[in-house]
């Protein structure tokens, strides 16, 4: 039941995709990769902008221990802990403060361009 926001640049073909409350699962090295649609379920993650990196970076803001077998176990949790998929925290390269405002930001690829809200969908 992730939520993503697509900015896309308003003079290149850049783009980015921020989502909210995304089902991730611990990949080889430890990062945080989407769930795969097998295997446990680490938690629960955010993507937001880092306006230092100028990308997109994860926050993860559920991590689940034991890592469950249903996603569904995620969720409650996430409710139980009031989260609401907007939380924010320190990027894991740079530790800025993420951000959901990508709308406007200065395009990182072609630096002339802005980035704009194109759409969301779950
Ligand atoms: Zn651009
Ligand atoms: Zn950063």
């Amino acid at each position: 039941m992730a939520y993503s926001e697509l900015y896309v640049c308003d003079t290149c073909d850049y783009d980015a995709t921020l989502v909210h409350a995304e089902e991730w699962q611990a990949g080889r090295n430890g990062e945080i990769s989407p769930y795969p649609g097998y295997g446990a379920f680490g938690g629960l993650v955010n993507r937001l902008w880092c306006p230092e990196c100028q990308t997109v970076r994860p926050y993860v803001f559920l991590r689940l221990s034991p890592p469950a077998d249903h996603a569904v176990v995620a969720y409650a949790e996430a409710q139980r802990l009031g989260c609401d998929g907007r939380e924010t925290g320190p990027c894991p390269a740079c530790q800025t403060e993420l951000t959901w405002q990508a709308d406007t930001v200065p395009c990182p690829s072609c630096k002339t361009g802005t980035l704009r809200y194109t759409g969301g969908w779950e």
